[in-house]
């Protein structure tokens, strides 16, 4: 039976090293790290997921503010705000979350944060960065999967490592980061032939589709380490991941639940991201 990674428990230790990091940047430095997300429109998940960060910003003592602006927002109007908070010292992370309505084209917005500042790591510069292997700002989500490797020790060196799902907030930086990390990595898709075959030959297996319990034993090979990145709700409305846990479970080695387990590591990366732009504007 696998040994469950424990993202909740991770996620609270490092939250709370991480507001005694603040008080220290605070009374040594008299720096207190700042954080401005902006949401346009009235998404409800959207809604939910600013207010967790703001929660989780004000936990840590960050600076805290949102930005609400009405769906009817122009895209110039969105870029106006960005420019203000890019050049005001006193915020080094700045979020737009996302999905922006459909009048906005998203690409222009991320490009005109400034990348110094792009804690959630969607900047093409950032992405870059992490591209040629020198990560700055890097995607909360894979960045907290690293942290969980890190603290249970998962080895990853010269393993082999399959990546289902390619979007740009997961499925590609998991991938580059774990190529970083010296694993194999195959980083596969909804058109690649054979899915379960090539999942199988998996040491470390990290699932991002978004399809409820789609990962079923027949993708798993026996000792591997399974990640599950997966929301879904099922049909009576229970969140569920994109792995059938129960059977898959019974073969891996370690395994993420959900929820749990790669959820609540995501808003802790974020917060950490923002500490480490305070930290770096010092020194600017
Ligand atoms: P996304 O942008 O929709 O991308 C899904 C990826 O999965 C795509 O690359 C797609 O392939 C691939 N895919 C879809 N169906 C497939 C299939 N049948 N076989 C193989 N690959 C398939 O999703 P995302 O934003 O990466 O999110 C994935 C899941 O993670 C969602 O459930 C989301 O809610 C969750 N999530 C959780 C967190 C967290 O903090 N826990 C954070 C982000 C996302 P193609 O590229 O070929 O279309």
């Amino acid at each position: 039976m696998a040994q469950i990674i424990d993202g909740k428990a991770l996620a609270q230790k490092m939250q709370k090293k991480l507001a005694e990091k603040v008080a220290r940047l605070k009374a040594e430095k008299g720096i207190v790290p700042g954080l401005v997300v902006i949401l346009v429109g009235e998404n409800p998940a959207s809604q939910v997921y600013v207010r967790n960060k703001e929660h989780s910003a004000l936990a840590a003592g960050f600076k805290s503010q949102v930005v609400r602006l009405p769906e009817s927002t122009s895209q110039e109007e969105l870029l106006d705000v960005i420019a203000i908070y890019n050049a005001d010292t006193s915020f080094h992370g700045i979020l737009v979350q996302l999905p922006l309505p459909d009048h906005i084209n998203e690409e222009a917005v991320l490009l005109a944060i400034d990348p110094n500042k792009d804690v959630d790591g969607f900047h093409p510069m950032n992405m870059g960065r992490l591209w040629s292997g020198h990560p700055v700002m890097v995607p909360c989500t894979p960045a907290g999967i690293m942290e969980m490797f890190k603290d249970y020790h998962i080895d990853l060196e010269g393993k082999h490592a399959v990546v289902i799902g390619r979007s740009n907030i997961v499925g590609k930086p998991m991938a580059q980061l774990l190529l970083n990390k010296n694993a194999t990595v195959t980083l596969t898709h909804s058109r690649t032939h054979h899915l379960a075959e090539v999942a199988k030959k998996a040491d470390i297996l990290v699932v991002a589709i978004g399809r409820g319990h789609f990962v079923t034993k027949n993708f798993v090979k026996e000792g591997a380490v399974v990640i599950d990145v997966g929301m879904n709700r099922d049909e009576n409305g229970k969140l569920i991941g994109d792995v059938k846990y129960d059977e898959v479970a019974e073969l891996a080695s370690y395994i993420t639940p959900v929820p749990g387990g790669v959820g609540p590591m995501t808003i802790t990366m974020l917060m950490e991201q923002t500490y480490e732009s305070a930290l770096r504007s010092v020194n600017r």
